[in-house]
């Protein structure tokens, strides 16, 4: 995407559909850098396109909740402390406030994602198939239930411009290997019980979430990307769950859920999605920023 900012000192190398990526400008063509700087641009993507306009300020509260989460498994939230890309570097005044430095890691193609509820593409497959990723559940789950357990519900990270895909956990093991696929599924769950516990405490329920892991050059396995955003994650008023009589009702939701409404309400799925008004982008932002302010006040 050609919209990447120009940042002194860094060369932009890649952009995915929501964040650009720099390695230091000194880096020879072609050659692996040790570091890398991810802008959160306010690109907002949903069923894997990008749409228009972009959330004005989403860069920014998107990485501004990740290093909050970052900083919470880090130990900040009393538990055992979680590996992870960032590195302390100084951050350019282009892009501060929504930029990381980080570790350029070997990433794993598997988008590691756990739900503690069943709603979106589970329970899609859950009502044609009573299965989620292979999981069987229990008969009679309604949309929005909680799961008797939390679940990890891997998908192929597919290439830019192709769809993710739900994949078995059999599957993962064959992309990454036996070890691998276990550390993930365990790294993850864990992730998600102490990150739901921090949301529980603050009135909020944490339906799903998305975890990207890489490993370092010593082949530690570190949490890279984006962690428990608004995009990466479904947010619900723990409150109106409790009381709510319908489906729409108890996911009172936080997160980019309300961009994925509008767009399946308006467009078929073919070609190009139509841009969004200017209300979605409003209701998203404000409901981007509320989250924000409930997790960290
Ligand atoms: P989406 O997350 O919406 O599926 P995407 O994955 O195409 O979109 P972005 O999240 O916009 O892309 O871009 C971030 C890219 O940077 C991803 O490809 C992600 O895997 C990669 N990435 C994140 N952290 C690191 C890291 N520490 N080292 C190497 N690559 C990383
Ligand atoms: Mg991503």
């Amino acid at each position: 995407m050609s919209d990447a900012i120009e940042v002194s000192g860094w060369k932009h190398v890649y952009s995915g559909k929501v964040r650009d990526l720099y390695v230091p400008d000194v880096t020879p063509e072609g050659a692996h850098a040790d570091r890398m700087l991810v802008v959160a641009s306010d690109r907002v993507s949903a069923f894997d396109h990008v749409l228009s306009p972009g959330i004005p300020g989403k860069g920014e509260l998107l990485t501004t909740l990740s290093l909050w989460w970052f900083d919470q498994l880090a130990g900040a939230d009393g538990g055992e402390p979680v590996p992870n890309h960032l590195t302390p570097d100084d951050l350019p005044a282009e892009v501060a406030g929504r930029a990381m430095t980080v570790r350029s890691l070997d990433m794993l193609p598997v988008e590691c994602v756990v739900r503690g509820y069943i709603t979106g593409s589970g329970w899609a497959e859950y009502v044609v198939r009573g299965t989620v990723c292979g999981i069987p559940l229990p008969e009679g789950l309604e949309n929005g239930d909680r799961l008797p357990e939390p679940i990890f519900t891997p998908a192929y990270k597919a290439p830019l411009g192709e769809h993710d895909e739900n994949i078995s956990f059999d599957k993962t093991v064959e992309i990454v290997g036996a070890e691998r696929a276990a550390e993930l599924r365990d790294r993850s769950l864990e992730i998600y019980r102490r990150a739901a516990a921090t949301a529980e405490a603050r009135g909020l329920v944490l339906a799903d979430t998305k975890f990207e892991f890489g490993a370092d050059d010593a082949g530690v396995l570190r949490l890279a990307d984006e962690v428990l955003t608004s995009d990466s994650s479904r947010y619900w008023d723990a409150e109106a769950w409790r009381a709510g009589a319908t489906p729409s009702a108890r996911m009172a939701s936080f997160d980019k859920q309300i961009v994925r409404d509008w767009l399946a309400a308006h467009w078929d799925k073919e070609g190009e999605p139509p841009a969004l008004p200017a209300d979605v982008v409003d209701r998203t932002v404000a409901r981007y920023r509320e989250l924000l302010e409930r997790l960290t006040a």
